[in-house]
């Protein structure tokens, strides 16, 4: 049995945890001093010792951990999670049902109230991802949960909790049949190779499905299309098949291209025909100023943080200058599909840096539309810094 101890809350966020509230965090503990090993299950009261809520330790760059019920007596045990499970995979029936999509998010952390972990699933395949040693901890109880409730090839796990928060490179199969990889599944019936063995990324994004599927549907026809920290390529496979004349997809990693490519041929698409660049996206910026290239779609889709050779790109920091080298490619009445996944900041403040780079390029725009994370990347309203996803389809001039 995982040890239990009493944390109090100082009182100023005894309301805010008691209106549902999920994360715990350092800031708000009266004795935080008293956890000391990951998956010990907290009791949070109030200073006089009325009971709260009950979760576990286990340290993200968030917090220090998450709060799974307001029942005292609660035990976190097997049919505890495949209650969890259970509702989650109701919440999907839809997804479940579409012959045309078979990559999508079953389980979404506190979205589906056990905050810490995520499970994803691949035409039979799931993937959990496990985001603290905490939670970690109740690796036995959750898998049996989950076998319990699903109908699975095989399972594979990420384990994203090396001391600084990242994947811990490992054999990643956990039971069941391995898979071949690629696995080929499905997104609104178009095809992508993923690969559940081969480190922290998969090869496709799933929070991005009605970004993707919107671009093919409403965006892409008769234009040149530029993908900037496209990976492998999703985008510029949707814009393709969206009747874009000519996609270009620009990564800084090497393994992009090929991944690219294979994108591409899954689809029906002749790569050649496409341009794809192993290349610092600031760097193809200038290139393209100098040659003088216009784009009539361009997606924009950093990383929150990431540090290349020379620079240091942070979200939150630089996207206003990523958005003013972006609009000088942009061709008038051109679009832009600005996104970020940064949590650091929300929407409004989003809207401020595309404010911000119109203005200081002089160049006027127009929003069209906006997008967070789809249903399956659920979010509940207690934890709205849950929904970190943010798009903007911005129109030039
Ligand atoms: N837009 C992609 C996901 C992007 S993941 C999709 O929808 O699938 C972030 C990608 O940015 C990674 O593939 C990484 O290699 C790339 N990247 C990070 N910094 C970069 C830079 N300075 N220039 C180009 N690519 C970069």
């Amino acid at each position: 049995m995982p040890k239990e101890v009493q944390i109090k809350v100082i009182s100023n966020f005894v309301k805010k945890y008691k209106s549902g509230f999920p994360l715990i965090t350092s800031d708000a503990l009266i004795n935080g001093q008293v956890l000391k090993e990951e998956g010990t299950i907290i009791k949070l009261t109030d200073e006089k010792g009325n009971f709260i809520g009950k979760g576990y330790y286990g340290k993200q760059n968030k917090g220090l951990g998450w709060i799974l019920t307001n029942k005292e007596d609660q035990p976190f045990n097997q049919a505890f999670f495949v209650t969890k499970i259970t509702n989650a995979l109701n919440h999907r029936k839809q997804l479940f049902a579409d012959p045309n999509t078979t990559a999508f998010r079953i389980f979404n952390g506190e979205g589906d109230g056990v905050g810490g972990i995520t499970i994803d699933y691949f035409d039979r395949f799931y993937l959990i991802n496990w985001y603290s040693i905490g939670i970690y901890q109740f690796r036995n109880v959750i898998l049996d949960a989950l076998k319990e409730v699903v109908d699975y090839k095989g399972i594979y796990q990420k384990k994203r909790f090396d001391a600084k928060g990242r994947y811990v490179e490992d054999d990643d199969f956990v039971t069941g049949e391995r898979g071949e990889f690629p696995l080929i599944v499905k997104e609104n019936g178009v095809h992508f190779a993923i690969y559940l063995n081969e480190g922290a990324m998969v090869g496709v994004f799933l929070d991005q499905r009605e970004v993707r599927k919107t671009i093919q549907e409403k965006y892409a026809k008769g234009t040149n299309m530029l993908n900037t920290f496209s990976y492998t390529g999703a985008f510029s496979v949707f814009a393709a098949l969206g009747g874009a004349i000519k996609t270009t997809s620009v990564d800084l990693a090497n393994r992009s291209k090929a991944k690219t490519i294979e994108q591409f041929q899954l689809n029906g698409i002749d790569h050649e025909a496409q341009d794809i660049i192993v290349e610092d996206v600031f760097h193809y910026f200038k290139y393209a100023g100098r040659k003088n290239l216009k784009f009539d779609l361009v997606v924009l889709d950093p990383p929150s943080f990431a540090r290349s050779k020379k620079v240091v790109f942070s979200a939150e920091k630089d996207y206003t200058n990523l958005l003013k080298e972006t609009i000088a490619i942009t061709s008038e009445n051109g679009v832009i599909v600005a996104s970020t996944n940064s949590s650091a900041f929300g929407m409004k403040k989003f809207k401020g840096f595309i404010q911000k780079a119109f203005e200081e390029t002089g160049e006027s725009y127009r929003i069209l539309e906006e997008f967070s994370l789809p249903s399956d990347f659920r979010t509940i309203k207690e934890y709205p810094q849950g929904n970190y996803l943010k798009v903007v389809f911005i129109k030039k001039g």
